[in-house]
């Protein structure tokens, strides 16, 4: 009986269960590419950047909810 309880917080980028130890040095999150998926996030968030949408798609976008 010598286990420490594992803590797991949601990952705030892909919800799932993350590691809130020492060993998780991505902590709150999951993993290097769930912080770096978050961070780019904020970062495009907060500069407006471009998204991969090409010019001229008006007519042929389809219908999205
Ligand atoms: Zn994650």
């Amino acid at each position: 009986m010598s286990d420490k309880p594992i803590r797991t917080v949601p990952c705030p980028s892909c919800r799932g269960p993350s590691v809130y130890a020492e060993s998780n040095r991505w902590r709150p999150f999951c993993s290097e590419r769930c912080r770096s998926v978050d961070l780019g996030a904020w970062a495009s968030e907060r500069f407006r950047v471009p998204a991969e949408t090409p010019p001229g798609e008006d007519d042929a976008a389809p219908p999205q909810h």
